[in-house]
């Protein structure tokens, strides 16, 4: 086989190709998913005009179609249909990996049922660089995404947490960062937590501390962007409060 066939092989008619794009840095993205979002027949994107942009961007020009979570189970018999046809479907979703805290998971779950071909190109995943560079414990984590946006399901999930061994991962918008701190202050009070802010974008940061100590940290200043947020075991050691301050 000739070398290049080895490292680059062609893709494979009937496959669905889940491709991780950028979370912030357009420079996170790698030679194969740029490779398979030129090759494959279609992209099924999260939203078709924010994917056009980024494939503009590497001068990649390809025909959209748009899945969403509420048409995700129409598009997934679209899908399904055309992959069963021998086209290449190149999934992707506005940032990072398909099907974390993202759509994906419903197409990617009924062509598995369909018996077709479904590879990962794996690349940016938010919830991955946060835990690597936080500090606390990765050989067992648990990750939550999102919490439910009802204060008493979001205690109930929470007090659930308390029992899970490792570091704990969520996804939390800025809007609801500090609500999400204080009730981290009722449930794991003397837990170390890391706030991993605006990833692999300028002003990335990394805030560390208990709960309260975050809270009073940004007190003085609205913390705006996109957050990841990790709740140490009961035995993480407490790293210092405060490092890798954006200017
Ligand atoms: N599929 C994505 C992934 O692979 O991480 C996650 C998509 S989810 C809709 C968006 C959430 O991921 C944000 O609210 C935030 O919690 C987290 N996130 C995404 N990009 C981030 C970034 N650059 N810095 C910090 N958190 C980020």
């Amino acid at each position: 086989m000739a070398e290049d066939a080895r490292t680059h092989p062609p893709l494979i008619p009937g496959t669905l190709y889940i491709v991780a794009t950028p979370i912030g840095n357009l420079e996170d993205i790698t030679l194969r998913a740029l490779r398979t979002l030129r090759e494959c027949d279609i992209v099924a994107a999260e939203d078709t005009r924010h994917t056009g942009q980024l494939l503009r961007h590497y001068g990649i020009s390809k025909p959209l179609i748009s899945y969403f979570r509420f048409n995700e189970a129409k598009r997934s018999e679209e899908i399904i249909q055309r992959l069963s046809r021998g086209e290449k479907i190149g999934l992707v979703t506005d940032a990072g990996t398909p099907g974390i805290s993202d759509p994906g998971e419903r197409v990617i779950r009924a062509a598995v049922q369909a018996g077709l071909r479904v590879e990962s190109v794996p690349g940016p995943c938010a919830f991955v660089a946060a835990l690597t560079a936080s500090g606390l414990p990765t050989d067992a984590f648990h990750f939550v995404g999102f919490l439910p946006h009802k204060s008493a399901a979001r205690r109930k999930l929470l007090e659930q947490l308390l029992a899970v061994s490792g570091t704990a991962v969520l996804y939390e918008s800025p809007y609801r960062i500090e609500k999400l701190l204080a009730e981290l202050n009722d449930t794991f009070p003397a837990r170390q937590v890391v706030l991993a802010r605006e990833l692999t974008k300028r002003f990335e940061e990394f805030l560390r501390g208990t709960p309260a100590e975050l809270l009073a940290a940004q007190k003085g200043r609205t913390l705006k962007g996109e957050f990841v947020v990790l709740v140490g075991p009961e035995t993480a050691t407490r790293p210092p409060m405060v490092e890798n301050k954006a200017e």
